[in-house]
C-alpha cells in the first residue's frame, strides 16, 4: 500500500500512521478478515502494491491505537491484549485455515472486553452487526483454546462526544458507553465461522451486500393496505424488518430502495479497483 500526505500532515504523525502495529501473526484470516466482505478482501489482495490511502483517511484508526495503547497501560485487570489461534476445516467442501484474533481484555470470570473509539452517531445507532460477529468469533476463539467465555462487552469511546448535547434525543450522557454483546449458542458461532471461511476460500468472488456497502436507504417499505401513509426507508434488511414486525396493523412488503453507499464512496480503499463500483449499478459485478 502506498501512503500518500496530501494534506500536509506533519512527519511525527505520517511515522505514526506507517507504523501501524496490525497483524495477523501467520494465520489464514484475522477475525476482522473474516467478518469483512470477502470481495475487499480479495481486490486487496489483488491490488496491494497499487492501492494508495491518505494519511488523513488512518487518523481515526490511529486514534484508536493510542486509546488501545493508554487502556492496556493502565488496566490491572484480568489478561490484556493477548491474540489466539485455532484451526478451522469447512464443511463442505473441506479446506482447512487458521484463523486468529487478538483480544482487548480478558477478565478473570471469562468476561471479553473490546474497545472501540468510534463516533457518537455509530452508538447512537446501538450495537452493530459486525460488533456483535467479532465478539462471538472471540468467543469461539477462546473456547478452541479451552476457555469459556461468559460475557462479551464493547467499551465505546465517543470521539466527537459535545456535553452541550446531552438530554437531546438519545445522546449519551457521556463520552464513554459500555454495550451489551449477545452471547451466540455454541453451534451458531461454530455455523458462522464455518460460513464465512466459505465465503472466503470459494472460487467465484460474491459481490458485497448493501449492509457491507453501508449502504444508506437500501431497504423500502411500502404499506400495501389503504391508507397506509407514506413509504419508509431503512439502511439494513433488519431494520426494515423489525419495523414491518412492530406494526400491529396493516400489510407491507420491502424492496429495494434507492440508495447511497457509503463505504464505496468515501471508506472503501480498494474502490478503485473494484467492478461491483465501478460498474455503477450498484450491484453488478
Ligand atoms: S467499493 Fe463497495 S462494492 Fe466494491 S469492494 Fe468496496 S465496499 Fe464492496
Amino acid at each position: 500500500m502506498k501512503l500518500t500526505n496530501n494534506y500536509g500532515a506533519p512527519d511525527s504523525i505520517v511515522d505514526a500512521v506507517r507504523n501501524d502495529p496490525y497483524t495477523k501473526d501467520g494465520a489464514d484470516f484475522s477475525v476482522t478478515e473474516l467478518i469483512k466482505p470477502p470481495q475487499i478482501r480479495r481486490l486487496w489482495n489483488k491490488h496491494e502494491d497499487d492501492i494508495t490511502v491518505d494519511v488523513r483517511e488512518q487518523i481515526w484508526k490511529l486514534l484508536g491505537t493510542g486509546v488501545h495503547a493508554a487502556i492496556e497501560q493502565a488496566d490491572s485487570e484480568g489478561t490484556k491484549e493477548q491474540r489466539f489461534h485455532a484451526e478451522h476445516t469447512t464443511s463442505i467442501p473441506p479446506y482447512s485455515v487458521t484463523i486468529s484474533g487478538a483480544i482487548d481484555l480478558i477478565r478473570d470470570d471469562g468476561s471479553i472486553v473490546d474497545y472501540k473509539v468510534t463516533s457518537t452517531y455509530s452508538v447512537q445507532r446501538g450495537l452493530k452487526e459486525d460488533w456483535e460477529k467479532q465478539l462471538n468469533l472471540y468467543a469461539w476463539l477462546l473456547r478452541q483454546n479451552d476457555i469459556t467465555a461468559t460475557k462479551l462487552s464493547i467499551v465505546c469511546i465517543c470521539r466527537d462526544w459535545m456535553k452541550s448535547r446531552v438530554g437531546k434525543y438519545d445522546y449519551p450522557n457521556s463520552p464513554v458507553v459500555v454495550l451489551s454483546v449477545p452471547m451466540w449458542r455454541d453451534g451458531r458461532q461454530d455455523d458462522y465461522v464455518d460460513q464465512r471461511v466459505r465465503v472466503h476460500v470459494r472460487e467465484s468472488t460474491i459481490p458485497c451486500t448493501p449492509e457491507e456497502r453501508w449502504a444508506r436507504g437500501a431497504y423500502q417499505v411500502n404499506p400495501t393496505h389503504s391508507g397506509g401513509g407514506k413509504p419508509r426507508s431503512f439502511d439494513t434488511m433488519r431494520e426494515a424488518t423489525d419495523y414491518v414486525n412492530k406494526q400491529k396493523t396493516g400489510s407491507y412488503n420491502i424492496v429495494d430502495g434507492d440508495a447511497k453507499y457509503v463505504r464505496c464512496e468515501g471508506w472503501c480503499e480498494v474502490a478503485e479497483f473494484c467492478p461491483q463500483w465501478k460498474g455503477g449499478r450498484g450491484n453488478g459485478s
